[in-house]
């Protein structure tokens, strides 16, 4: 049998290369700005059209290239940036493989523009599919100038493989914000179909940050620096009270490459322990310079991933750095994060007075020996009500007593005091204690809900009916508002937009970000629609990762969770019976959507238990 081995020719092996280089259009513009960045270039321009599956252009005011490197360029390991081996450690650029435009050119059809300052002439190139269509002579101005045109024209199993236009335009606005963020020196504009979506002016990098990420980071910012043993750390934090519940905004450069390191994320997180709730994410941008040779940007083809050589020391100072800065700025923990289980303590006036049951009257301050009991009771009251047995029962009391539940009428509040407490029918008493939680008698025993799950619970089924029927309850504005958002959040906005508008949102597309916000849902009394939306977005972001998720779903369950009464939010009697009785119309009144309890039945066997 004759030899079967050949080489690859160049146009398929640059072909396959694109496999690992070029995934999708955020990887053309990650790697065409990056050029730029490192062909000095002070003004850029990213122009993409259909979420950069028709076009992604940009345009620099750098170095430019000579006839003969606008041609090389394009040859795989074709690069400027470095010569030997040594060099490898010593990287001060962005670029340093000589892929990039190789793969890029083997996967579309490319044009290219390109002049050096004191040439009176500059190049055109077009090449497609890596061959070389045109090679002339061409006017234009110092720079270079790229049109990336039908991505993937050639290989439709990888066209067909993009997602949907909102998705790759996120994926494209991360890429963005990261070359954004690291080069604030450099002005940018970003169109996308023809809206100039970002105009950052060069500036310092705070500016940058209010500039990409809005106006309310000014308040939010803290500054971070600090320098040891040749490690310079600087940039900015968040103040605690801004930690968001998505994962978003957290940056780390290392020599201005962003890099991803869930090492040194710990250390800035860890700075921020006991200052954010759980589950809760700092804002951080934050640059780490130390010399190349301490560092290997080379582990990971796409280069979000680098190696330190001594991981343990960056660590340390990071976490100093950030604890430093976070003491300094005069920041003092605003929020209670903790819920104090301990509520019996604290019987707010107001419930007392209203209570018909005056043997909970005393409230007990701070006396040890109470603060024992009251464990133990807690202690109690969550032994005896994991068992399903309590729910069914509760259930059961609700459906036996909901005819005899008639509360208080604002009217009869007037008499309250005159009224004879003892009379009166235990099941009329409900109250509310620490303004968060509901107790009540049942049949069995009483009864402690907790009113921001139970709203939940019920605002989640009725945003679900509302989506299945089609039909959402509106709250009409007089006026409509105007509410601007940050591009990437307008993308997500219009990829739950259907959802939202179903269970009750009306709203128009006002150009430039920003919605005319016509109406709220019906059933969001406690929250601004431009909260509520907010809130909603944020949820979707941080859920979005999560491939198992059903949207509509979610989107319920955001709505639910920002639209219903919180902790701290009084109700009056009727407020608490109507709560009550919605909660036990449901078909789970059991559990949040999220899987936590709503409320505790404590019975009677349990109460005379604790007498003992
Ligand atoms: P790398 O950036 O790793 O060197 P690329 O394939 O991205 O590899 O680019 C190859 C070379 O083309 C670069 O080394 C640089 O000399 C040149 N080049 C690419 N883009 C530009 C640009 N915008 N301005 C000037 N030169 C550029
Ligand atoms: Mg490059």
């Amino acid at each position: 049998m004759s030899d079967v081995i050949q080489l690859l020719p160049d146009s398929l092996a640059n072909q396959i290369a694109a496999g690992e280089v070029v995934q999708r259009p955020a990887s053309v513009i990650k790697e065409l700005l990056e050029n730029s960045i490192d062909a000095k270039a002070e003004n850029i321009t990213v122009i993409v059209k259909d979420a950069g599956k028709t076009l992604i252009q940009l345009v620099d005011d750098g170095v430019g290239m000579s006839e003969t490197d606008a041609r090389m360029c394009f040859e795989r390991h074709a690069t400027s940036k470095i010569k030997k081996t040594e060099d490898l450690f010593n990287i001060r650029t962005m670029g340093f493989r000589g892929e990039a435009l190789a793969s890029i050119a083997a996967v579309a059809q490319l044009e290219m523009r390109t002049r050096r300052a004191g040439q009176t002439l500059g190049t055109k190139i077009i090449i497609e599919g890596s061959y070389v269509k045109t090679h002339e002579n061409d006017t234009c101005p110092t720079g270079t100038n790229i049109q990336v045109k039908n991505l993937f024209y050639n290989v439709p199993a990888r066209r067909n493989f993009l997602k949907s236009n909102p998705v790759e335009l996120r994926h494209i606005m991360e890429e963005f914000h990261r070359v954004a963020l690291s080069n604030p020196q450099v002005s940018f504009s970003f169109y996308q179909n023809d809206i100039e979506v970002y105009h950052l002016k060069n500036g310092k990098l705070g500016q940058r940050i209010v500039h990409l990420f809005g106006k309310n980071y000014q308040q939010q910012l803290v500054p971070c620096q600090e320098e040891i043993d040749e490690i310079k750390i600087s940039g900015y934090i968040g103040k605690p009270e801004s930690a968001k519940r998505t994962r978003g905004e957290q940056y780390f450069f290392v020599n201005n490459r962003f890099i991803k390191s869930s090492y040194l994320n710990h250390a800035v997180t860890n700075a921020y322990h006991g200052l954010i709730p759980e589950n809760t994410f700092p804002f951080f941008v934050l640059f780490i310079e130390l010399d190349p040779k301490h560092v290997d940007i080379n582990v990971h083809p796409t280069k979000t991933e680098v190696k330190f050589d001594d991981e343990k020391t960056i660590y340390s100072i990071l976490k100093s750095t950030v604890k430093r800065a976070l003491g300094t700025s005069s920041l003092t923990p605003s929020m209670d994060f903790t819920v104090d289980t301990n509520f019996i303590q604290h019987f707010q006036k107001r419930d007392i007075q209203h209570s018909s049951d005056s043997s909970f009257k005393p409230a007990r301050e701070n006396n040890p020996r109470d603060e024992s009991n009251l464990k133990n009771w807690e202690e109690l009251y969550i032994d005896a009500f994991e068992s399903e047995r309590f729910e069914k029962q509760a259930r059961n009391d609700f459906e036996q007593e909901s005819e005899e539940l008639v509360f208080e009428s604002a009217a009869n509040n007037i008499d309250v005091k005159t009224d004879n407490f003892q009379e009166k029918k235990e099941t009329n008493t409900v109250f509310q204690v620490r303004l968060a939680y509901i107790v009540t008698p049942v049949k069995s025993g009483m009864m402690i809900i907790d009113q921001h799950r139970a709203h939940e619970r019920i605002l989640f089924e009725r945003f679900s009916k509302m989506y299945e029927n089609k039909q959402g309850q509106v709250q009409q504005h007089l006026f409509p508002e105007t509410i601007e958002f940050n591009p990437a959040d307008f993308v997500l906005l219009n990829e739950i937009k259907e959802e939202i508008k179903k269970m009750g949102f009306d709203f128009e597309d006002f150009g430039k970000n920003t919605i005319a916000l016509n109406g709220t849902p019906a059933l969001a009394t406690n929250i601004s629609g431009r909260e509520l939306l907010l809130g909603v977005l944020s949820e979707y972001k941080r859920n979005q990762v999560d491939s198992t998720y059903d949207k509509t779903e979610h989107i319920a369950r955001s709505m639910a969770k920002y639209a219903a009464i919180k902790k701290g939010n009084p109700l009056n009697k009727d407020e608490m019976s109507s709560l009550i009785n919605q909660l036990f119309a449901c078909e789970n009144p059991n559990y949040t959507p999220a899987g936590e309890k709503i409320y505790f039945l404590l019975d009677e066997s349990g109460i005379e238990k604790m007498f003992n």
